[in-house]
């Protein structure tokens, strides 16, 4: 018989309450062993929560008061029988009911276990099992967002049409091959063509995706250059102030350089080398021009601060030159000094690039800042429009894969090969697709993908 397994489910530590769930067959028998509920009627309905008392039944030791919510097949999320026991929380009663619950007949569940078992229970698909281990693993709206639209099955959806098209044209070609009396083959091919070409270029959208997708994932990677006093550190230091977590602080320890990630205004942004804008003196002239333009050559986003209170002069031009061919956002510094001769805005108006006045200092111009950037990398739209997004870079390999061999296909009829060579070839393409939903998937990656998720879930 199938395990029936149990684990702690929220985070280690102390909180208000703890979560030990329980999943399989014998869940309610192991509940009826350890959990003496207040009222004793002894039904068990799904979608119900009991009041009452964890207790060692070999002595009757009361570990905790709780709340026990039922589940009942298939209505859970595993689609098994399942219980979970709200305790009160804290480390120590929370192991010691999960104790209780093993020696009364579970075992301890391996990290991703219970999804494991909706994934492989069918209530799930692989893509939407991935959606669940990105949610919990969001670091902005952004990104939970997109997590959330491919928990609900929208990559799923769409990759299950790419493969209805495929099936279509296979069935055509069957046709053509088991009735070669009707000599429709020329037909077929022409239709196929057409197929094959619209689907190719469905699977190069979604490849293309990526790239926003790892966008939201990995953050804009942005690096912000200027002359000293420019503002850099006035302007980095209001960006760390808006945001309202910052998640992380990831020392490069192979590179000099420090990356932060941060949640600004709902966009997550990386910024690169922090630490030398921190640095007071000159940060180009001190790592040098080659440096600064390795820098900026490995970003998405380059934020070229001035000061408009100054001239513009010799150095603002070398800077001009830098971001010349990059994704660049000009940012005028110090419009609440008034410099009735500033020159910047002749000088810099025929650069093509979005020019945003702020100052830094009294928190001017922000929202603009933020609103040119959702604008650069179509933030908006993707938050509009629940637009599929790969995320996931297993999921992208698959659909090069596939596109691949879709290319393989339409080479085949251009060279008037016979068409079950075609069939062949599609085939190949939908078994790509195939391991994204995880309809034919290896033990080897799902046994992968879950161990990426956390204890308990
Ligand atoms: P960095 O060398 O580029 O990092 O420049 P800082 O951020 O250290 O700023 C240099 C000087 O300019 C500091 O004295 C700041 O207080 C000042 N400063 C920065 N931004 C503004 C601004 O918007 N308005 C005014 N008036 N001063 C600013």
């Amino acid at each position: 018989m199938e395990k029936t397994i149990a684990a702690i489910s929220t985070a280690s530590g102390n909180g208000g309450i703890g979560i030990i769930r329980l999943s399989g067959r014998q869940t309610f028998e192991i509940i009826k062993k350890i959990f003496v509920p207040k009222n004793k009627n002894n039904s068990i309905k799904g979608y119900t929560i009991k009041y009452g008392y964890i207790v060692n039944p070999t002595n009757n030791e009361v570990i905790d008061e709780v709340l026990v919510s039922y589940f009942v097949s298939p209505k859970s999320y595993t689609t098994e029988d399942m219980c979970e026991i709200n305790s009160h929380g804290g480390m120590i009663v929370e192991k010691r009911i999960l104790e209780l619950c093993l020696q009364n007949g579970a075992d301890l569940a391996e990290p991703g276990e219970f999804t494991k078992r909706a994934f492989l229970n069918g209530r799930i698909d692989l893509s939407q099992a991935e959606g669940i281990i990105d949610l919990i693993n969001s670091r902005t709206d952004m990104e939970a967002k997109e997590s959330i639209n491919q928990l609900e099955g929208n990559l799923s959806k769409k990759i299950k049409e790419i493969e209805k098209e495929m099936l279509d044209i296979t069935v055509n070609i069957e046709v053509t091959i088991d009735y070669p009396e009707y000599d429709v083959e020329e037909v077929t091919n022409d239709n196929a063509l057409k197929s094959l070409n619209k689907i190719e270029n469905l699977l190069e959208e979604l490849e293309l995706s990526f790239n926003k997708g790892k966008i939201i994932r990995d953050g804009i990677k942005t690096v912000i250059v200027g002359k000293p006093n420019a503002g850099k550190s006035s302007l980095l230091n209001a960006l760390l102030k808006e945001d309202r977590a910052i998640v992380s602080d990831i020392a490069g320890t192979t590179r000099d350089t420090i990356e932060e990630y941060l949640n600004v205004d709902g966009i997550p942004i990386k910024l690169i080398d922090t630490a030398g804008i921190r640095d007071t003196e000159n940060k180009i002239e001190k790592i040098g021009v080659e440096k600064s333009k390795k820098l900026i050559d490995s970003a998405d986003l380059i934020i070229a601060i001035f000061d408009i209170s100054e001239k513009f002069d010799s150095d603002d031009m070398e800077i001009l030159k830098l971001i010349e061919d990059k994704k660049a956002i000009i940012v005028l510094n110090k419009i609440d000094i008034k410099n009735e001769n500033s020159d910047f805005e002749t000088r810099l108006s025929g650069l093509n690039k979005p020019i945003i006045k702020i100052s830094a200092k009294e928190q001017i111009g922000f929202n603009n800042l933020y609103n040119e950037i959702k604008n650069m990398f179509e933030l908006n739209e993707i938050s509009n429009n629940n637009e599929v997004l790969i995320t996931n870079e297993r999921h992208k390999n698959q659909i090069i894969k596939a596109k691949n061999h879709i290319n393989e296909a339409i080479n085949t009829i251009k060279n008037n090969m016979p068409v079950d060579i075609i069939s062949i070839y599609i085939n190949e393409a939908m078994q790509d697709l195939g391991e994204i939903t995880g309809e034919n998937v290896s033990e080897n990656i799902i046994n992968e993908i879950f161990s990426k998720f956390c204890l308990g879930k």
